[in-house]
């Protein structure tokens, strides 16, 4: 874990949130600024900044992740659709460096994003 890290705080029960998901290595919880009715952010326990910086090795996880994706789509009742997202760096739009997939739904998205 990283020291300096929120999510791996969450991960590590060091701050709260509403964890909604968890396996060995998948976390999810509810995003603390919610942008539609279900927004949940599924994160990886290991602290991987950012898309991008996936190892090889680490390749595995984004099954786990798809895993999680699917079965949070049907535990929050997102039959008729949803958005996964990551944003990666800068331009990307991240803001906390701890690789995570919103997972948004409950509501019509709009496309194009900003
Ligand atoms: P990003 O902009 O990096 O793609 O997304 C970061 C997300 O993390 C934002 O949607 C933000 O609301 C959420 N977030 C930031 N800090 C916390 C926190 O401490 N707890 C929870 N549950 N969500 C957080
Ligand atoms: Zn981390």
């Amino acid at each position: 874990m990283a020291r300096d890290c929120i999510f791996c705080k969450i991960v590590e029960r060091e701050i709260p949130a509403e964890i909604v998901y968890e396996t060995e290595d998948v976390l999810a919880f509810t995003d603390a600024n919610p942008q539609a009715p279900v927004h949940i952010l599924v994160i990886p326990k290991a602290h991987i900044p950012d898309f991008n910086s996936i190892e090889q090795e680490q390749l595995y996880l984004l099954s786990s992740v798809g895993a999680a994706i699917q079965e949070l789509a049907n535990k929050f009742s997102l039959a008729d659709g949803y958005r996964v997202v990551n944003n990666c760096g800068e331009n990307g739009g991240q803001t906390v460096a701890h690789i995570h997939f919103h997972l948004l739904g409950g509501r019509k998205l709009g496309w194009p994003p900003g």
